[in-house]
């Protein structure tokens, strides 16, 4: 029996790992944390039966802990509860599906307590990456990716382990709003960023696809994953999400990933890799598809990726800064009080004002990340 955690089991991808663990008979979710949706997290607990369970929202502890006074359930609340709920004993995978860099402290309690990772928190990698990567050596964990394209990468090297990359080639569909100028995209209203056209996901992930934002996040992230420069990752538009991402090796040969558009895939090789199962679900036909485009990203336009090479390889603090300024401003985006222009304006600022450092320990990245948050208190006055 694989016993599994998902933190972060109301959003999208958490739904999705349940999915997955339903159709597996030998997968058993022994703990769930979620931010504040109980009504979603009791049908869980009702439904999967973990032995534990967390609300980040203290009060929704609570009242959850009342609800679900007749099924022997712990239930743990705050930072403390998200980190017991990373350790707790009776799992062996951790799927680390919250979003936003509070992803940070309980995926390094998981690695210190010998979990294996399935990664979906990009946020986490793109400002901790230095110190994640070493703990995964030091302490014998697999770090198994979930974004998609970090899945496809991955799979991609399925066999090639001797082979030396040449260049990763990481698609991007390029988002609703590719092809269009920044004096077009002026005002662009949250529910108008909302719609991917492809992928259906979490609010502010399908947020940061449309500035392209996350794609600069996954080039931070294929960074760390794969051990590559930042020269080595090479972004592809690929409005069609067919293609997953490619992996180029010395010779020319280029072999990629290709499928539709479903988490569950990825989701489910990470938590039973190395194995490859069944998994139902449309397949491709290449016929109705009829064809593929390819176009370079445009930078000018979309200076939220721009601007994650430079963090990238500037390093130390820098990714901490462009992914909270990011969050910061998404959430205040969606809020219906910053412009859209105004969240990659916000993300330049920070970048230009909070005060940087080489090779920051976890405490000065959770203290950059308060440094990013005041300084666009002050910025947004
Ligand atoms: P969602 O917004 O759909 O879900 C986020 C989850 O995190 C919810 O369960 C939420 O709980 C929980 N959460 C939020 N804050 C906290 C907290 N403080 N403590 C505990 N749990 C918390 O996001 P997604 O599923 O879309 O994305 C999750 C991560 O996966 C992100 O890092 C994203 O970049 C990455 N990812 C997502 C993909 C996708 O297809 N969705 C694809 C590739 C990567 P609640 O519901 O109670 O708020
Ligand atoms: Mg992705």
């Amino acid at each position: 029996m694989k016993k599994i955690a998902i933190l972060g089991s109301t959003g999208s991808i958490g739904t999705q790992s349940l999915e997955v663990i339903a159709a597996n008979p030998d997968m058993e979710a022994t703990v769930l944390a979620a931010g504040s949706n109980i009504v979603l997290l009791e049908e869980q607990v009702r439904k999967f039966h973990p032995k534990l369970v967390c609300v980040f929202d203290e009060t929704k502890a609570r009242e959850l802990k009342g609800k679900l006074a007749d099924l022997p359930v712990t239930v743990t609340a705050g930072m403390d509860g998200l980190l017991e709920a990373a350790v707790y004993p009776d799992t062996d995978v951790v799927v680390t599906a919250v979003v936003g860099m509070i992803g940070i402290r309980p995926t390094i309690a998981a690695i210190k307590a010998g979990k294996d990772i399935a990664l979906a928190n990009k946020e986490t990698l793109v400002t901790a990456g230095h110190l994640i990567m070493p703990l995964v050596k030091e302490y014998g964990v697999r770090l198994l990716p979930v974004d998609s394209e970090h899945s496809a990468i991955f799979q991609s090297l399925f066999g090639e382990e001797n082979h030396r990359i040449d260049k990763i080639l990481l698609t991007a569909s390029g988002g609703p709003f590719r092809g269009k100028t920044r004096a077009q995209m002026a005002d662009i209203r949250p529910e108008d960023a909302l719609k991917h056209p492809n992928w259906v996901m979490g609010r502010k992930i399908t947020i940061d696809s449309s500035t392209m934002v996350n794609k600069g996040l996954e080039v931070m992230e294929a960074k760390w994953l794969f051990g590559v420069t930042y020269d080595q990752v090479e972004v592809v538009i690929q409005p069609q999400s067919v293609i997953h991402s490619m992996v180029q090796f010395e010779d020319g040969a280029i072999i990629a990933q290709l499928g539709t558009a479903d988490m569950k895939l990825p989701i489910q090789l990470a938590l039973t890799y190395p194995e490859r199962r069944c998994l139902s679900g449309k397949r491709i036909d290449f016929a109705a598809l009829g064809q593929l485009t390819f176009f370079a990203p445009d930078f000018e336009n979309f200076p939220g990726l721009a601007m994650a090479y430079q963090a990238g390889r500037k390093g130390g603090n820098m990714p901490t800064i462009y992914n909270a300024a990011n969050e910061k401003a998404v959430a205040r985006f969606l809020d219906h009080k910053l412009s859209y222009p105004g969240i990659t304006d916000s993300i330049a600022a920070c970048m230009e004002a909070v005060s940087f450092q080489e090779q920051p320990s976890l405490e000065r990245i959770l203290e950059t990340e308060q440094e990013v948050y005041d300084f666009l208190e002050r910025y947004w006055r």
